[in-house]
């Protein structure tokens, strides 16, 4: 069964936190959650019974930290509209073509956090001191790109700082790393941040990058309130558990 909204580009949230109840759950006609459970900590599918998923425990084992609420503002899966647009925005080959899908995407968290996101952002990051995103761990050269995602929606961008650089040991898929990034203590001490901070990324795969960041930021002083991320990839061929994840939150076929 398919929730009226949900997808990709609406205004419905498809994660969900340890306190933020799920859009697939609020949103759902049928009773999804007996044929997939939401992890408690990402709120992306788990085993029916579970209460985190596989991500979360391997990305926990390999950081040997607490790891940080998420909510995702949409889901995809590889080689859908959502899936291509966070691909264009940093790849494709001319300027013009990065553009348009940068504020395709920006528009997509602006509508969510001012309408269907707009009760978890005055609980979080409302009270949120900085906005940071996480930088590539790909050898990509310049800003982080999804920066570029930040600048283009006002209420994040009010409180966007640059504090994360790529640190020496990348986190790799699965495993998260304590160094993974660097905080840039020029940039924290000119901002003045040492308090409440939002980790923003546009992919969520497993976790493994948007948990080095949180880690990496706690370590510095500050608190992470969240990680919010614009898609959360999902497979519906991995498990009957995804695939009924995809089913009650993807776009419409
Ligand atoms: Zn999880």
């Amino acid at each position: 069964m398919r929730p009226a909204s949900g997808g990709p580009g609406r205004d419905v949230p498809v994660g969900a936190t340890t306190t933020e109840p799920t859009g697939v759950r609020r949103g759902s006609p049928a009773a999804p959650t007996e044929s997939f459970g939401i992890c408690r900590l990402c709120g992306g599918p788990t085993r029916p019974g579970l209460a985190v998923c596989y991500c979360c425990r391997q990305v926990t084992r390999s950081l040997r930290l607490p790891l940080a609420p998420v909510i995702a503002v949409t889901t995809y899966r590889v080689g859908d509209r959502m899936h291509r647009l966070l691909r264009g925005y940093k790849d494709a080959p001319v300027a013009a073509g990065r553009s348009a899908c940068a504020v395709r995407l920006s528009a997509t968290v602006d509508r969510w956090l001012t309408q269907g996101g707009a009760g978890w952002w005055a609980r979080v990051g409302a009270s949120c001191d900085a906005v940071v995103g996480v930088p590539s761990t790909s050898g990509r050269r310049g800003p982080p790109p999804v920066d570029r995602l930040i600048r283009g929606v006002p209420l994040l961008h009010a409180r966007h700082r640059t504090l994360l650089v790529a640190g020496p040991t990348p986190p790799d898929h699965l495993v998260a790393s304590r160094i993974g990034f660097a905080v840039r203590e020029d940039a924290a001490r000119a901002a003045g941040v040492g308090g409440a901070v939002l980790v923003v990324d546009d992919t969520f795969t497993t976790g493994a990058r948007a948990q080095s960041a949180v880690a990496v930021l706690r370590r510095a002083g500050m608190t992470v309130r969240g990680v919010l991320v614009v898609g959360r990839a999902i497979d519906p061929d991995a498990a009957p558990w995804q695939d009924a994840y995809w089913r009650a939150t993807g776009p419409p076929m």
